[in-house]
Protein backbone atom coordinates (compact mmCIF):
# COMPACT_ATOMS: atom_id res chain seq x y z
CA UNK A 1 0.00 0.00 0.00
CA UNK A 2 1.75 3.78 -1.21
CA UNK A 3 0.47 6.88 0.30
CA UNK A 4 -0.98 7.50 -3.31
CA UNK A 5 -3.91 4.85 -2.77
CA UNK A 6 -5.19 7.38 -0.37
CA UNK A 7 -4.90 10.36 -2.41
CA UNK A 8 -6.51 8.81 -5.23
CA UNK A 9 -9.26 7.26 -3.70
CA UNK A 10 -10.48 10.45 -1.83
CA UNK A 11 -9.27 12.67 -4.35
CA UNK A 12 -7.28 14.95 -2.85
CA UNK A 13 -3.49 16.35 -3.56
CA UNK A 14 -1.17 15.44 -1.54
CA UNK A 15 -0.51 18.33 0.40
CA UNK A 16 -4.19 19.07 0.74
CA UNK A 17 -4.78 15.84 1.79
CA UNK A 18 -3.45 16.25 5.37
CA UNK A 19 -4.69 19.36 6.78
CA UNK A 20 -8.20 18.10 5.57
CA UNK A 21 -8.19 15.03 7.03
CA UNK A 22 -6.29 14.83 9.82
CA UNK A 23 -5.78 16.77 13.53
CA UNK A 24 -2.70 18.09 14.03
CA UNK A 25 -0.70 18.36 17.43
CA UNK A 26 2.52 19.50 17.70
CA UNK A 27 5.63 18.57 20.45
CA UNK A 28 6.64 20.54 23.08
CA UNK A 29 9.68 22.50 23.12
CA UNK A 30 12.95 21.22 25.62
CA UNK A 31 11.80 17.54 25.78
CA UNK A 32 13.82 14.61 24.27
CA UNK A 33 10.85 13.16 23.06
CA UNK A 34 11.54 9.21 22.34
CA UNK A 35 9.39 9.95 19.31
CA UNK A 36 11.76 11.58 17.84
CA UNK A 37 13.61 9.15 17.44
CA UNK A 38 10.97 6.04 15.88
CA UNK A 39 9.45 4.96 19.34
CA UNK A 40 5.83 5.06 18.51
CA UNK A 41 4.39 6.66 21.40
CA UNK A 42 4.03 10.21 22.97
CA UNK A 43 3.58 10.94 26.36
CA UNK A 44 0.86 13.61 27.51
CA UNK A 45 3.55 15.78 28.78
CA UNK A 46 5.30 16.22 25.20
CA UNK A 47 3.01 17.13 23.48
CA UNK A 48 1.70 21.40 23.42
CA UNK A 49 -1.87 21.30 24.35
CA UNK A 50 -1.62 25.28 23.99
CA UNK A 51 -2.40 25.58 20.20
CA UNK A 52 -6.20 25.17 20.62
CA UNK A 53 -8.69 22.50 21.56
CA UNK A 54 -7.53 18.84 22.09
CA UNK A 55 -8.64 16.10 19.81
CA UNK A 56 -11.81 14.09 20.81
CA UNK A 57 -10.31 11.00 22.78
CA UNK A 58 -9.85 8.27 20.42
CA UNK A 59 -9.63 10.18 17.85
CA UNK A 60 -7.02 9.91 14.81
CA UNK A 61 -4.09 12.76 15.03
CA UNK A 62 -0.86 13.47 13.11
CA UNK A 63 1.87 14.66 15.59
CA UNK A 64 4.52 16.99 14.33
CA UNK A 65 7.66 17.90 15.49
CA UNK A 66 8.47 21.40 16.35
CA UNK A 67 9.02 22.71 13.03
CA UNK A 68 6.01 20.91 11.67
CA UNK A 69 7.50 18.00 9.77
CA UNK A 70 4.92 14.95 10.20
CA UNK A 71 5.74 12.55 13.10
CA UNK A 72 3.30 10.15 11.72
CA UNK A 73 -0.83 9.59 12.66
CA UNK A 74 -1.65 7.93 15.61
CA UNK A 75 -4.71 7.49 18.45
CA UNK A 76 -5.10 9.97 20.54
CA UNK A 77 -6.22 9.85 24.58
CA UNK A 78 -5.81 12.81 26.70
CA UNK A 79 -6.73 10.72 29.78
CA UNK A 80 -3.74 8.34 29.07
CA UNK A 81 0.10 9.08 29.95
CA UNK A 82 0.54 7.84 26.59
CA UNK A 83 -1.52 10.14 24.86
CA UNK A 84 -0.48 9.55 21.46
CA UNK A 85 0.25 6.17 20.06
CA UNK A 86 1.45 5.72 16.08
CA UNK A 87 -0.49 3.35 13.59
CA UNK A 88 1.37 4.57 10.39
CA UNK A 89 4.39 7.11 9.69
CA UNK A 90 2.08 8.92 7.45
CA UNK A 91 -0.33 11.51 8.12
CA UNK A 92 -3.53 9.34 7.09
CA UNK A 93 -6.80 8.39 9.11
CA UNK A 94 -7.46 4.77 10.92
CA UNK A 95 -10.29 4.01 8.75
CA UNK A 96 -11.98 1.40 7.35
CA UNK A 97 -9.26 0.90 4.36
CA UNK A 98 -6.29 1.35 6.85
CA UNK A 99 -7.75 -0.95 9.41
CA UNK A 100 -8.39 -3.42 6.65
CA UNK A 101 -4.74 -3.15 5.15
CA UNK A 102 -2.81 -3.53 8.57
CA UNK A 103 -5.57 -6.27 9.66
CA UNK A 104 -4.72 -7.96 6.12
CA UNK A 105 -0.65 -7.45 6.55
CA UNK A 106 -1.20 -8.92 10.25
CA UNK A 107 -2.73 -11.85 8.74
CA UNK A 108 0.07 -12.57 6.16
CA UNK A 109 2.72 -12.67 8.64
CA UNK A 110 0.92 -15.66 10.21
CA UNK A 111 -0.42 -17.36 7.42
CA UNK A 112 -1.02 -21.23 7.76
CA UNK A 113 -0.69 -20.47 11.64
CA UNK A 114 -4.12 -21.88 13.34
CA UNK A 115 -2.82 -21.56 16.84
CA UNK A 116 -0.98 -17.98 17.10
CA UNK A 117 -1.38 -13.93 17.65
CA UNK A 118 -2.79 -12.83 14.41
CA UNK A 119 -2.90 -9.12 15.39
CA UNK A 120 -0.21 -7.37 17.77
CA UNK A 121 -0.50 -4.30 18.74
CA UNK A 122 1.98 -1.82 17.80
CA UNK A 123 4.06 -4.25 16.27
CA UNK A 124 1.40 -4.74 13.56
CA UNK A 125 0.85 -0.84 13.84
CA UNK A 126 -2.47 -1.64 15.29
CA UNK A 127 -1.89 0.30 18.75
CA UNK A 128 -4.25 -1.81 21.23
CA UNK A 129 -5.49 -4.64 18.88
CA UNK A 130 -4.53 -7.85 20.02
CA UNK A 131 -6.73 -10.99 18.21
CA UNK A 132 -5.50 -14.63 19.14
CA UNK A 133 -6.90 -17.51 17.12
CA UNK A 134 -7.44 -20.81 18.54
CA UNK A 135 -8.66 -22.98 15.45
CA UNK A 136 -12.02 -21.43 14.54
CA UNK A 137 -12.03 -19.24 17.63
CA UNK A 138 -11.08 -16.01 17.89
CA UNK A 139 -10.14 -14.11 20.76
CA UNK A 140 -9.68 -10.16 20.52
CA UNK A 141 -8.01 -7.30 23.10
CA UNK A 142 -9.10 -3.83 22.81
CA UNK A 143 -6.48 -2.58 24.91
CA UNK A 144 -7.06 1.77 23.62
CA UNK A 145 -9.98 4.24 23.10
CA UNK A 146 -9.36 4.50 19.88
CA UNK A 147 -9.68 0.81 19.06
CA UNK A 148 -12.59 0.24 21.24
CA UNK A 149 -13.81 2.60 19.28
CA UNK A 150 -13.13 0.89 16.01
CA UNK A 151 -14.33 -2.69 17.25
CA UNK A 152 -17.38 -2.96 15.00
CA UNK A 153 -15.16 -2.14 11.99
CA UNK A 154 -12.62 -4.42 13.36
CA UNK A 155 -15.01 -7.52 14.14
CA UNK A 156 -16.31 -6.97 10.40
CA UNK A 157 -12.93 -7.01 8.93
CA UNK A 158 -12.19 -10.45 10.95
CA UNK A 159 -15.63 -12.03 10.37
CA UNK A 160 -14.90 -11.85 6.40
CA UNK A 161 -11.44 -12.71 6.73
CA UNK A 162 -11.42 -15.46 8.64
CA UNK A 163 -15.32 -16.41 9.08
CA UNK A 164 -14.67 -17.91 12.93
CA UNK A 165 -17.26 -19.92 14.82
CA UNK A 166 -17.18 -17.35 17.45
CA UNK A 167 -15.18 -14.20 19.13
CA UNK A 168 -14.50 -13.71 22.55
CA UNK A 169 -13.91 -10.04 23.68
CA UNK A 170 -11.16 -10.56 26.22
CA UNK A 171 -11.37 -7.53 27.60
CA UNK A 172 -10.04 -7.81 30.81
CA UNK A 173 -6.88 -6.18 30.61
CA UNK A 174 -5.90 -3.87 33.74
CA UNK A 175 -4.40 -1.47 31.52
CA UNK A 176 -7.87 -0.42 30.13
CA UNK A 177 -8.72 1.60 33.28
CA UNK A 178 -5.04 3.74 31.47
CA UNK A 179 -7.68 4.78 29.37
CA UNK A 180 -10.57 5.23 30.88
CA UNK A 181 -12.25 2.50 29.97
CA UNK A 182 -14.36 -0.43 31.97
CA UNK A 183 -13.71 -4.11 31.95
CA UNK A 184 -15.94 -6.75 30.37
CA UNK A 185 -15.29 -10.12 29.08
CA UNK A 186 -18.44 -11.83 26.24
CA UNK A 187 -19.21 -13.45 23.24
CA UNK A 188 -19.58 -11.34 20.17
CA UNK A 189 -22.68 -13.67 18.79
CA UNK A 190 -23.87 -12.58 23.16
CA UNK A 191 -24.09 -16.85 22.98
CA UNK A 192 -22.34 -18.91 26.27
CA UNK A 193 -19.01 -20.70 24.93
CA UNK A 194 -18.07 -23.73 26.54
CA UNK A 195 -14.41 -24.37 27.10
CA UNK A 196 -13.34 -26.72 24.27
CA UNK A 197 -10.50 -29.41 23.39
CA UNK A 198 -7.93 -28.61 20.66
CA UNK A 199 -4.78 -29.60 19.26
CA UNK A 200 -2.02 -27.38 19.73
CA UNK A 201 1.44 -29.06 18.96
CA UNK A 202 0.56 -32.36 19.26
CA UNK A 203 -1.26 -32.19 22.68
CA UNK A 204 -5.13 -31.51 23.37
CA UNK A 205 -5.61 -28.39 25.25
CA UNK A 206 -8.93 -27.50 27.09
CA UNK A 207 -9.13 -23.53 25.61
CA UNK A 208 -11.51 -21.34 27.88
CA UNK A 209 -11.31 -18.22 25.98
CA UNK A 210 -14.28 -16.88 28.47
CA UNK A 211 -12.11 -17.72 31.28
CA UNK A 212 -8.42 -18.51 31.36
CA UNK A 213 -5.88 -16.67 32.06
CA UNK A 214 -4.43 -13.46 29.18
CA UNK A 215 -5.93 -14.85 26.22
CA UNK A 216 -6.55 -18.92 26.96
CA UNK A 217 -2.75 -20.49 26.48
CA UNK A 218 0.02 -18.60 26.54
CA UNK A 219 0.85 -18.40 22.74
CA UNK A 220 4.34 -17.25 22.69
CA UNK A 221 5.69 -20.10 24.29
CA UNK A 222 4.14 -22.73 22.53
CA UNK A 223 7.18 -23.16 19.85
CA UNK A 224 9.38 -23.52 22.86
CA UNK A 225 7.29 -26.75 24.75
CA UNK A 226 8.21 -28.75 21.29
CA UNK A 227 11.93 -27.20 21.44
CA UNK A 228 12.37 -28.04 25.25
CA UNK A 229 10.76 -31.81 24.46
CA UNK A 230 13.91 -32.07 22.75
CA UNK A 231 15.66 -32.85 25.76
CA UNK A 232 13.29 -34.54 28.40
CA UNK A 233 13.52 -38.41 26.51
CA UNK A 234 14.54 -40.61 30.10
CA UNK A 235 14.88 -37.33 32.29
CA UNK A 236 12.88 -36.26 35.49
CA UNK A 237 11.55 -33.27 34.48
CA UNK A 238 10.37 -30.10 36.63
CA UNK A 239 8.27 -27.41 35.03
CA UNK A 240 8.15 -24.34 37.28
CA UNK A 241 5.20 -21.86 36.56
CA UNK A 242 3.77 -24.22 34.61
CA UNK A 243 0.46 -23.03 33.74
CA UNK A 244 -2.00 -25.27 31.84
CA UNK A 245 1.92 -27.57 31.64
CA UNK A 246 2.24 -26.51 28.14
CA UNK A 247 6.29 -27.44 28.82
CA UNK A 248 5.61 -30.37 31.09
CA UNK A 249 3.16 -32.17 29.01
CA UNK A 250 5.19 -31.72 25.76
CA UNK A 251 7.92 -33.37 27.32
CA UNK A 252 5.86 -36.41 29.03
CA UNK A 253 4.73 -36.79 25.71
CA UNK A 254 8.61 -37.04 24.10
CA UNK A 255 9.63 -39.71 26.93
CA UNK A 256 10.66 -37.75 30.19
CA UNK A 257 10.66 -40.63 33.22
CA UNK A 258 8.61 -38.11 35.22
CA UNK A 259 7.28 -34.91 35.10
CA UNK A 260 5.90 -32.21 37.97
CA UNK A 261 4.52 -28.68 37.08
CA UNK A 262 4.23 -26.49 39.88
CA UNK A 263 1.79 -23.39 39.26
CA UNK A 264 0.11 -21.22 42.50
CA UNK A 265 -2.66 -20.96 39.68
CA UNK A 266 -5.31 -23.35 40.99
CA UNK A 267 -7.61 -22.90 37.58
CA UNK A 268 -4.36 -23.41 35.73
CA UNK A 269 -3.77 -26.29 37.62
CA UNK A 270 -6.73 -28.40 37.05
CA UNK A 271 -6.40 -27.55 33.44
CA UNK A 272 -2.95 -29.14 33.33
CA UNK A 273 -3.94 -32.31 35.32
CA UNK A 274 -7.38 -32.53 33.10
CA UNK A 275 -4.87 -32.17 30.12
CA UNK A 276 -2.39 -35.11 31.51
CA UNK A 277 -5.68 -37.67 31.89
CA UNK A 278 -7.31 -36.23 28.30
CA UNK A 279 -3.94 -36.95 26.23
CA UNK A 280 -3.02 -40.13 28.90
CA UNK A 281 0.05 -38.65 29.89
CA UNK A 282 1.60 -39.00 33.15
CA UNK A 283 2.67 -35.95 34.58
CA UNK A 284 1.83 -34.55 38.14
CA UNK A 285 0.97 -31.11 38.74
CA UNK A 286 0.71 -29.37 41.99
CA UNK A 287 -0.48 -26.01 43.23
CA UNK A 288 2.26 -24.38 44.80
CA UNK A 289 4.44 -20.62 45.41
CA UNK A 290 7.24 -21.91 43.42
CA UNK A 291 9.90 -19.73 45.71
CA UNK A 292 8.12 -21.68 48.83
CA UNK A 293 8.63 -24.65 46.97
CA UNK A 294 12.14 -24.57 46.10
CA UNK A 295 12.55 -23.78 50.02
CA UNK A 296 11.06 -26.93 50.98
CA UNK A 297 12.49 -29.39 48.36
CA UNK A 298 15.89 -28.80 48.80
CA UNK A 299 17.22 -32.62 48.01
CA UNK A 300 15.12 -33.61 45.03
CA UNK A 301 16.94 -34.26 41.80
CA UNK A 302 15.82 -32.77 38.19
CA UNK A 303 17.37 -33.56 34.80
CA UNK A 304 15.32 -31.13 33.41
CA UNK A 305 13.88 -27.87 34.77
CA UNK A 306 11.82 -25.13 33.39
CA UNK A 307 11.85 -21.80 34.45
CA UNK A 308 9.39 -19.69 33.05
CA UNK A 309 7.97 -16.82 35.44
CA UNK A 310 6.01 -14.19 34.74
CA UNK A 311 7.29 -10.68 34.12
CA UNK A 312 8.83 -9.32 37.48
CA UNK A 313 9.99 -5.84 36.37
CA UNK A 314 6.77 -3.99 35.56
CA UNK A 315 8.20 -0.54 36.01
CA UNK A 316 11.90 0.96 35.37
CA UNK A 317 12.06 0.98 39.64
CA UNK A 318 11.45 -2.70 39.92
CA UNK A 319 14.37 -4.14 37.78
CA UNK A 320 16.95 -4.64 40.68
CA UNK A 321 13.98 -6.41 42.48
CA UNK A 322 13.35 -8.35 39.62
CA UNK A 323 17.07 -9.58 39.28
CA UNK A 324 17.25 -10.58 42.56
CA UNK A 325 14.41 -12.65 41.81
CA UNK A 326 15.77 -14.15 38.75
CA UNK A 327 19.05 -14.76 40.35
CA UNK A 328 17.85 -16.81 42.99
CA UNK A 329 14.94 -18.58 40.93
CA UNK A 330 18.54 -19.63 38.74
CA UNK A 331 20.35 -20.59 41.91
CA UNK A 332 17.88 -23.06 43.46
CA UNK A 333 16.86 -24.36 40.03
CA UNK A 334 21.36 -25.30 39.06
CA UNK A 335 21.40 -26.72 42.82
CA UNK A 336 18.67 -29.09 42.15
CA UNK A 337 19.96 -30.23 38.34
CA UNK A 338 21.85 -33.66 38.49
CA UNK A 339 25.20 -33.41 36.25
CA UNK A 340 24.52 -33.30 32.59
CA UNK A 341 21.10 -31.90 33.37
CA UNK A 342 19.60 -29.23 31.45
CA UNK A 343 18.15 -25.58 32.33
CA UNK A 344 15.63 -23.79 30.07
CA UNK A 345 15.17 -20.21 31.68
CA UNK A 346 13.13 -17.57 30.28
CA UNK A 347 12.55 -13.85 31.45
CA UNK A 348 9.52 -11.66 30.12
CA UNK A 349 10.35 -8.28 31.12
CA UNK A 350 11.23 -6.28 28.37
CA UNK A 351 13.24 -4.23 30.89
CA UNK A 352 15.44 -7.05 31.44
CA UNK A 353 17.12 -7.49 28.15
CA UNK A 354 19.42 -10.68 27.30
CA UNK A 355 22.83 -9.75 27.99
CA UNK A 356 21.28 -8.83 31.76
CA UNK A 357 19.59 -12.03 32.08
CA UNK A 358 22.71 -13.72 31.08
CA UNK A 359 24.48 -11.99 33.54
CA UNK A 360 21.84 -13.25 36.07
CA UNK A 361 22.60 -16.71 35.08
CA UNK A 362 26.46 -16.20 35.37
CA UNK A 363 25.86 -15.23 38.85
CA UNK A 364 23.65 -17.88 39.82
CA UNK A 365 26.10 -20.65 38.26
CA UNK A 366 28.81 -19.00 40.51
CA UNK A 367 27.49 -18.89 44.05
CA UNK A 368 26.07 -22.73 43.12
CA UNK A 369 29.58 -23.20 41.90
CA UNK A 370 28.19 -25.42 38.67
CA UNK A 371 29.95 -25.54 34.98
CA UNK A 372 27.57 -24.38 33.01
CA UNK A 373 27.23 -24.09 29.22
CA UNK A 374 25.01 -22.50 27.07
CA UNK A 375 23.50 -24.40 24.35
CA UNK A 376 21.19 -21.98 23.01
CA UNK A 377 19.76 -18.66 23.38
CA UNK A 378 16.46 -18.37 22.21
CA UNK A 379 13.72 -15.37 21.28
CA UNK A 380 9.92 -14.84 20.92
CA UNK A 381 8.67 -16.67 17.61
CA UNK A 382 7.46 -14.66 14.84
CA UNK A 383 3.59 -13.90 15.61
CA UNK A 384 4.82 -11.78 18.68
CA UNK A 385 7.42 -9.45 15.92
CA UNK A 386 9.56 -6.90 17.44
CA UNK A 387 9.24 -3.71 16.12
CA UNK A 388 12.79 -1.50 15.79
CA UNK A 389 12.43 1.10 18.13
CA UNK A 390 9.83 -0.16 20.19
CA UNK A 391 11.78 -2.11 23.17
CA UNK A 392 8.26 -2.79 24.81
CA UNK A 393 7.63 -5.06 21.94
CA UNK A 394 11.01 -6.91 22.44
CA UNK A 395 10.23 -8.85 25.64
CA UNK A 396 11.00 -12.85 25.58
CA UNK A 397 14.64 -13.95 26.27
CA UNK A 398 15.43 -17.87 27.35
CA UNK A 399 18.88 -19.59 27.63
CA UNK A 400 18.94 -23.33 27.25
CA UNK A 401 21.61 -23.80 29.93
CA UNK A 402 24.03 -27.91 30.24
CA UNK A 403 25.48 -28.58 33.69
CA UNK A 404 28.48 -29.99 33.01
CA UNK A 405 28.89 -33.51 34.92
N1 LIG B 1 5.07 -21.84 31.28
C1 LIG B 1 3.75 -21.44 30.87
C2 LIG B 1 3.50 -19.96 30.99
C3 LIG B 1 3.81 -19.38 32.33
S1 LIG B 1 3.12 -17.82 32.63
C4 LIG B 1 3.56 -21.90 29.42
O1 LIG B 1 4.52 -22.26 28.78
O2 LIG B 1 2.43 -21.89 28.95
C5 LIG B 1 3.51 -17.58 34.29
C6 LIG B 1 2.75 -18.47 35.26
O3 LIG B 1 3.31 -18.24 36.55
C7 LIG B 1 1.27 -18.20 35.40
O4 LIG B 1 0.57 -19.38 35.11
C8 LIG B 1 1.07 -17.81 36.88
O5 LIG B 1 -0.11 -18.37 37.44
C9 LIG B 1 2.28 -18.41 37.52
N2 LIG B 1 2.81 -17.79 38.75
C10 LIG B 1 2.99 -16.49 39.04
N3 LIG B 1 3.63 -16.34 40.22
C11 LIG B 1 3.87 -17.58 40.70
C12 LIG B 1 4.52 -18.12 41.85
N4 LIG B 1 5.08 -17.31 42.76
N5 LIG B 1 4.59 -19.44 42.00
C13 LIG B 1 4.05 -20.28 41.08
N6 LIG B 1 3.45 -19.85 39.97
C14 LIG B 1 3.35 -18.52 39.77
Amino acid sequence: MVAGDYHGTLGYSKTSFCKLMLRALRLRPGRPARVLRGHPWAFLGEIDLTLGTPPADGDHVELTDLKGRCLGAGLWNGRSQIAWRRYSRRPIPLDATLLEDLIKSALKRREGKLVARLVWSEADSLPGLVVDRFHDLLSVQTLTLGMEQRLPLILEILQRHLRPREIVLKNDAATRKLEGMDAYVRTVSGKPLEPSWMEVGGVQWRVDLLGGQKTGLYLDQIEQHAHVAQWAKGRRVLDTFCNQGGFGLACARAGATSVLGLDSSEEAIQAAQAAATRNQLAARFEVANVFDWFTEHREEVFDLIILDPPPFARSKDSVEGALRGYKELNLRALRLLAPGGILATYSCSHRVTEEMYLEVIEAAAADARREAIVLERTSQPADHPVLVNFPESRYLKGFLIEIRA
